[in-house]
């Protein structure tokens, strides 16, 4: 690992200060960038030792467990998750469990108990892919971490690769669970920085990889997440995540869907639907969503709906099996939501 300047603040200001260095902030954020938060550190520190991540400066923000961002809070306004909410605190919390499941589940189904316990959320919907070649530095041609250099996996072994919203300069996977749980409940991101709060959908907070795949987020530098909200709704409590994996201890999604779902009777007023494990970032089934609006949910319409979703895929050698995969997770996902006792 290299040498780096450690920093502990003690509350959001000092954190966007000790960031910053006092100066101006650039207005894009790039994971590269010198300077990092640290919450629960198994992504940052995991690729400081791997040295794919070089920052000078590490900013410890901890100690923001300790103000609002540290808090759960539910009420007839809905749900407020602190950014710095470890994700087993939340997995387990009983008012996300109830009314707001998929969330729960994901957490839960999501990396090991010992990184729940220690992991935040916001460090959670940043996380960075688990890209072999990204991982790897020997390969000198990955777009994502060093830009313009290729990319070695679109001829590599791209097995966990994505299928869906993926660009010719990178087909990584967005490895996580969690945000996809928050996409699909229309939420929300609570940010702050040098230029002050604001709030964005959290469909807003990741980048497609088009031309640029080292910019992961819309987050400009400096800029801490210190919450998300999401919105109280009729689908919220009928709603599950389904998670398909190589083994089921602990491990990354090779598809996974977040389904949320308002029946009435057979008929679908509403649905949400977030896929992961086969997106270049966490994806909404925008098409799958409006083929069911309306409609009865049967067989047919839901494999209508999976099928919708993947027509656009984009498969490589050895990830080919994820749209047949990424298509029966939707369909498995969907029958067994609109199975939910509620
Ligand atoms: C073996 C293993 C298995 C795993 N399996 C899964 C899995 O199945 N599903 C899954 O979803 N995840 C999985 N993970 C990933 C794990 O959940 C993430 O590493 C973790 O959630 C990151 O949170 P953290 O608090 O440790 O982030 P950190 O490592 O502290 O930070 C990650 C990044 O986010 C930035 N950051 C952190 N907090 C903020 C903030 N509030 N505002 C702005 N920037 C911030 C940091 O600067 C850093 O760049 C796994 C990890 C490991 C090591
Ligand atoms: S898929 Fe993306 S992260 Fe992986 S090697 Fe290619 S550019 Fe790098």
């Amino acid at each position: 690992m290299r040498p780096f300047q450690f920093a502990r603040v003690e509350d959001v200001k000092a954190a966007i200060h000790a960031h910053t260095g006092g100066g101006r902030a650039d207005d894009v954020s790039t994971s590269n960038s010198p300077n990092q938060y640290l919450a629960g550190g198994t992504t940052l520190l995991d690729l400081m030792k791997l040295d794919v991540m070089r920052p000078a400066r590490v900013i410890d923000i901890n100690a923001l467990q300790q103000t609002n961002s540290g808090k759960i809070e539910f009420s007839s306004k809905g749900l407020r998750l602190g950014a710095m909410v470890r994700m087993a605190q939340a997995a387990d919390h009983p008012d996300v469990r109830k009314n707001f499941p998929v969330i729960g589940q994901a957490l839960q189904l999501a990396a090991s108990a010992q990184i729940r316990n220690m992991a935040s959320l916001g460090g959670n919907v940043l996380q960075r892919t688990r890209c072999s070649y990204f991982r790897d530095t020997s390969y000198s041609n990955c777009n994502k971490r060093v830009p313009g250099s290729g990319c070695a996996a679109l001829d590599g072994f791209n097995r966990s690769h994505a299928v869906l919203g993926v660009s010719d300069q990178c087909i990584a996977s967005y490895p996580g669970d969690f945000a996809q749980a928050l996409l699909a409940l229309d939420a929300r991101v609570e940010i702050n920085g040098p230029k002050g709060a604001r709030e964005i959908p959290f469909a807003g907070l990741h980048r497609p990889p088009g031309n640029t795949p080292h910019l992961e987020t819309t987050l400009a530098s400096a800029e801490l997440i210190t919450a998300f909200s999401v919105p109280p709704a009729p689908w919220a409590r009928r709603s599950l995540f389904l998670k398909i994996r190589d083994r089921e201890s602990y491990e990354f999604a090779l598809a996974s869907a977040a389904v949320a779902l308002d029946l009435d009777g057979g008929t679908v007023k509403q649905v949400r639907i977030a896929l992961g494990g086969v997106a270049a970032l966490p994806w909404r089934a925008k098409e799958a969503e409006a083929q069911l609006a309306g409609k009865q949910l049967d067989e047919q319409t839901i494999e209508a709906a999976a099928t919708a979703t993947f027509a656009q895929a984009q498969a490589r050698e050895h990830n080919v099996f994820k749209v047949e995969l990424g298509k029966r997770t939707l369909v498995r996902a969907l029958h067994q939501a609109a199975a939910l006792e509620i």
